[in-house]
């Protein structure tokens, strides 16, 4: 039975697969099975997952097969297989970090987020490559090889969650997780042509979340469709006692699912107040993505909303400001590879010293290596005044910029990349030209705020995502918006 299914079986939404699973239309198992066996045929093109865990990922479908079978009323995401991004842990499984220094780290336990989407019955296939530590925009930083980009091969995925968003592109997995620091789940999305969201800081937990830079990093699904990012956040969201940062979004509670599109009986749209930054608009932007986003911003307008331009002015700081914050806390985060404590440590070291020496300069690859040193030195005596501190202040003036512009404005749509994928090999011996892929998104980072990504064209068969930010733990604006725009142009 599975087999005449299974091109379509590897094509389903979360939504369309929970319904044919409590249909009965094919088994959890049959499910898995299905992923398991494409992933194992095809991913040698790809190579978008580092691990692939079947024996849990086919106890957890047994497991909701019995469900099914007891006919228990089953949660959106039982019997959903699902890929997470290998700097989140999952229990018993190898959690790498995409990194030479972690290559035979064991998870000793899940991450929050993992932990909630079992507890809903989802099946975990696997880790997925990423950059180094989640530093980079390609997933060429990975220390086991690069991922391509599905659309086509000799272009990168992006990242560093581009195994999240290449496996889910390829049809590897219904939905994955990445995590985002400066846009590593809306820019690979934006390149891959699928949903990224990455939630307001501190709306889910980050233990179990191997830390980049702790003040930036948020965990976040990247899916087929808005509805089923809502339906992930909805579960992987909350405060969590093992990570004092997170909070409950009592906005988000109160919303319906699925989140009721404000449309009027005559199809017009009411009272979302879209603001674009002009700052977004300026040099640097390639041409045919400004052309994409700008028609899709018309779509909105002809649809009824209220479009008007904004100045969010410090917007040309962010990436520079990014560049400092970020490294300086990836030098404080990262001095625990040491190659005592745990991950690689090199042996026949004379003393103490070389041994961190040793083990960290063979650990760690060249970008991650870059960063610290970065780091350490804007935080160094004598300099922290000079880049630290002044970072931090322009962080504040971001922030505040997003704050007068959210009293004229519900959300802000910009595009999430100034191009659309580039070549492997094009950007990675030139690191600020790598860094420049990030102007549109580090921005909500250094803010904390919500944005999301969703494929609104193509230049060529290359996608090109359009970003849309809300206020902090207005997640269900976004959605709102997201599925407005499916709808418009059935998607
Ligand atoms: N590309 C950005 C960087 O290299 C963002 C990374 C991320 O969000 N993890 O820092």
């Amino acid at each position: 039975m599975v087999n005449c299914l299974v091109a379509e079986l590897n094509d389903l939404t979360i939504v369309q697969a929970h319904e044919k699973l409590v249909k009965k239309e094919f088994s959890a198992l049959e499910l898995t099975k299905s992923f398991l066996d494409r992933i194992f045929d095809l991913d040698k093109k790809i190579f978008s997952f580092l691990t692939t865990s079947p024996d849990l990922a086919l106890s957890q479908a047994k497991k909701i097969d019995d469900w099914i079978l007891e006919n228990r009323k089953i949660p959106l995401l039982a019997g959903i297989p699902l890929a997470i991004k290998d700097i989140i842990l999952v229990e018993g499984v190898k959690c790498t970090a995409a990194s030479k220094i972690l290559e035979n780290y064991i998870a000793p336990y899940d991450a929050t987020a993992v932990r909630r989407l079992k507890e809903m019955g989802a099946v975990i296939l696997g880790k997925t490559n990423m950059d180094e530590f989640a530093m980079g925009s390609s997933t060429e930083n990975s220390a086991f090889g690069l991922t391509h980009n599905p659309h086509d091969l000799d272009y990168v995925p992006g990242g560093s969650s581009g195994g999240s968003a290449a496996a889910l592109a390829s049809n590897f997995c219904v939905a994955s997780l990445g995590s985002d620091t400066g846009g590593s789940i809306r820019q690979p999305a934006s390149f891959c042509g699928v949903v990224g969201l990455k939630p307001t800081y501190g709306a889910v937990s980050r233990y179990g979340l191997i830390s980049m830079a702790s003040s930036l990093d948020q965990i976040g699904p990247i899916t087929k469709t808005v509805e089923d990012a809502k339906i992930i956040f909805d579960v992987i969201s909350g405060k969590d006692p093992l990570d004092s940062t997170s909070v409950d979004s009592p906005k988000l509670q109160a919303t319906s699912y699925p989140p009721k599109a404000r449309l009027a009986k005559d199809g017009k749209l009411q009272s979302i107040k879209i603001g674009i930054p002009k700052e977004y608009f300026k040099q640097g932007i390639d041409p045919k993505v400004e052309k994409i986003i700008k028609d899709s911003i018309k779509k909105f307008e002809n649809f009824g909303m209220s479009v008007e331009e904004i100045s969010l002015p410090h917007t040309e700081y962010a990436l520079a400001a990014y560049y400092i914050i970020m490294p300086s806390e990836v030098s404080a985060n990262l001095a625990r590879y040491d190659g005592i404590k745990y991950g690689f440590s090199k042996k026949k070291v004379e003393n103490l010293l070389n041994v961190y020496r040793e083990s960290r300069g063979e650990g760690f690859g060249e970008e991650v290596r870059r960063r610290i040193m970065l780091g350490t030195y804007s935080l160094s005596a004598g300099y922290y005044e000079a880049y630290y501190l002044r970072a931090q202040k322009v962080r504040t003036l971001i922030y505040e910029d997003f704050k007068n512009a959210f009293k004229k404005v519900d959300i802000i749509l910009t595009p999430v990349s100034p191009t659309p994928a580039f070549k492997i090999g094009e950007k990675i011996t030139d690191p600020l030209m790598m860094y420049f892929s990030d102007i549109f998104t580090t921005a909500v980072n250094l803010a904390g705020l919500p944005a999301i990504s969703f494929p609104v064209g193509k230049v060529g068969n290359l996608p090109v995502g359009l970003q849309v930010i809300a206020k902090p733990f207005e997640e269900d604006k976004i959605f709102e918006i997201g599925q407005i725009f499916e709808k418009m142009t059935n998607i």
